[in-house]
């Protein structure tokens, strides 16, 4: 069963498709956080980020890359929250990768991706030390 922006991709289901090359596609959120709210997507299904290959992701940084700045005029916005649910712990519903370009507008009281989080962690030195050397060794 492919996923929903799978079916947008292969044109089975409508969207209003702003954009498309070889790996990629890029069309209007069904619901819109603000005007303009654009989905980046593979054209190949990968549910999360670390799902996709070097190239893959490559091909999709540089469609936000070039999509980014052109959503923003479309709208006249004066910024835009770019960001990944990723996983469903931190919310994503399609188990297909998409970045979301969400137009920002003065005023317009959404706030930073900060403001998604209550109560912030009290970390101490050490703790920060060895999270940071846990990633280090990882990275
Ligand atoms: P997620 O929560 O997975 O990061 O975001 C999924 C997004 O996909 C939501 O913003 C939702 O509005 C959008 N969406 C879900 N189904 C459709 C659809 O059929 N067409 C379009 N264009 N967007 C969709």
């Amino acid at each position: 069963m492919s996923t929903i922006f799978s079916q947008i991709v292969e044109g089975e289901i409508p969207a209003r498709i702003v954009y498309e090359d070889e790996a990629t596609a890029a069309f209007l959120d069904a619901n819109p956080l603000s005007p303009g709210h654009t989905l980046v997507v593979p054209k190949a299904e990968y549910e999360q980020l670390d799902d996709v290959p070097a190239d893959v992701a490559a091909d999709l940084y540089d469609t936000i890359h070039r999509l980014v700045p052109v959503v923003e005029e479309a709208v006249d916005a004066d910024g835009t929250t770019v960001a990944f649910n990723n996983g469903e712990a931190a919310g994503q519903e399609v188990p297909h990768v998409h970045c979301h370009i969400v137009p920002r507008f003065e005023g317009d009281g959404g706030g930073p991706i900060h403001s998604m989080f209550g109560q912030r962690p009290d970390l101490d030195d050490d703790e920060l030390d060895d999270i940071a050397a846990d990633i280090e060794s990882r990275a």
